[in-house]
């Protein structure tokens, strides 16, 4: 399989160099030259096979010949079975026609475990078998950065460091990146800002000549890989409700669009699907774009789901890039007026993604009466992120006859703040984490100074 750039400006690419670079050299974002289709046997035949063996066979056509078979499926069963529930990725029935999709029983309780314990193993294998050794910078103001580091963790091949604002992540957060206890596992507060951890790291990338050679890799939701890795569950989730036999919708509580567009993926390639709902935080760039046409930047508000509060949404362009029928000029002059502030997107163009996808936005107080009401009814406790969801598909569902699968991104223990707020005496952590706020911590506290930071880094790595 080969990746090209929604830009249209940079050569294609096999699978270990999109693993390798993330942001392909044009600004642009790598998507596979074509998309796998999987028939309806082939998707009726998944039904009762482990989320392993499914997600071998929906990733396969994506890595081709990059790596072995059996090299392929032993990467894969080893990541998933690091997760601490037996189906991985467990359905829970809220209602007769609405689901619940678990996506937070891996190591850091959110669903970026998913991907990024996958991704982990993959630049290790590739790294390895080239006898290099990478080194991962990555800035974060909660839970990419502890999902990632326990996704490199075990890797021989990488060091990984991670930035994070001083005094300005919860403790549970701060504390689930700095007490891994690893070798290759460098946590460093930065006495500032977000912006500020975010711009040493987008100024590292600019210029590695302080490491001397050695690849600096980027570990963030535009990579191809974490996309890849998120289409497994929609499949598996589809294929438990009755996929390929009747058609399922899914609710998505929606930042980066990294995890929706790989439902769109999966749909894209024969899961039927009758509705996606994008589910918004008060951060509601997506939510306006299909609403309204209002395809444009607004300031920053901090919700009580943070995990959702971006201003733009970097994995949108790759379902603009499809919506644009893959017209990259055209993508690329509507990005260039987005860039200016506000663009519009072609009326075609959005009336056909409107007939695929619905939005909502829930405000921090509708997310505090959905988790008093969804545990009313259910008896199950959202987290805050998932709280969205279960609003926006009440709201958006089309079509009752159609089984609701709503995703649930993060575990309510990781945001107990919220939890709290809503009225709960709180949400305890599960077993696997029972030490935590006991555990031993390891970081250092930098100013935010790039020759600092780049110092420690080249210093520090292996
Ligand atoms: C990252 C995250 C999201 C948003 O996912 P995107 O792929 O960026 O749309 C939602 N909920 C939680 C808990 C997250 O960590």
């Amino acid at each position: 399989m080969r990746y090209v750039s929604t830009r249209g400006n940079a050569p294609a690419i096999g699978f270990e160099d999109v693993v390798l670079t993330g942001l392909a050299p044009d600004g642009g974002l790598y998507v596979p030259e074509h998309v796998p289709q999987f028939s309806h046997d082939e998707l009726a035949a998944m039904s009762g096979l482990s989320y392993a063996e499914i997600a071998v066979r929906v990733m396969r056509p994506f890595v081709g010949e990059a790596i072995d078979d059996d090299v392929f499926a032993a990467i894969v069963h080893e990541t998933y079975a690091s997760f601490n529930h037996d189906a991985v990725v467990p359905l829970v029935q809220l209602s007769h026609d609405h689901h619940l999709l678990e996506l937070f029983h891996g190591p850091t309780l959110a669903f970026k475990d998913i991907a990024l314990q996958l991704l982990g193993r993959l630049l290790d294998h590739f790294l390895g078998r080239r006898g290099e050794q990478g080194v991962i910078m990555g800035a974060t103001s909660g839970d990419t950065g502890s999902a990632a580091i326990e996704g490199c963790r075990a890797c021989d091949n990488l060091d990984i460091f991670i930035l994070h604002p001083h005094e300005r992540v919860s403790e549970v957060q701060r504390r689930q990146m700095t007490t891994v206890g690893a070798a290759n596992v460098h946590n460093i507060a930065i006495r500032g800002d977000f912006d500020d951890a975010q711009a040493m790291v987008k100024a590292s990338f600019a210029d590695q000549a302080f490491l001397q050679g050695t690849r600096l890799i980027a570990v963030n939701s535009i990579n191809w890989a974490r996309i890849m890795a998120q289409i497994v569950y929609y499949v598996a989730a589809g294929v438990a409700l009755g996929a390929p036999h009747r058609a399922v919708s899914f609710t998505v509580p929606s930042a980066n669009f990294g995890n929706l567009f790989a439902g769109y993926m999966a749909y894209r390639m024969g899961l039927p699907v009758a509705q996606f709902v994008i589910a918004t935080n008060a951060n509601d760039i997506l939510h306006r774009t299909m609403a309204d046409n209002d395809f444009s930047r607004r300031a920053l508000q901090a919700t009580l789901a943070p995990s959702m509060d971006i201003v733009v949404s970097s994995n949108f362009e790759r379902l603009l890039f499809e919506a644009y029928g893959r017209d990259s000029d055209r993508l690329a002059r509507l990005l260039a007026d987005f860039a200016e502030g506000k663009a519009r997107i072609d009326d075609e163009a959005l009336e056909a993604l409107r007939n695929l996808f619905s939005s909502h936005t829930v405000d921090d107080e509708t997310i505090l009466e959905v988790i008093r009401e969804a545990h009313a009814h259910t008896g199950q406790l959202l987290d805050p992120h998932t709280a969205c969801g279960y609003r926006a598909a009440q709201v958006c569902r089309a079509d009752a006859a159609t089984p609701m699968i709503t995703l649930a991104t993060a575990h309510p223990a990781k945001f107990e703040a919220a939890i709290v707020k809503a009225g709960f005496e709180g949400a305890p952590l599960p077993e696997a984490m029972h030490d935590l706020m006991t555990r031993e911590e390891h970081y250092d506290v930098l100013d935010a100074e790039l020759e600092t930071v780049q110092a420690y880094v080249a210093a520090k790595r292996h």
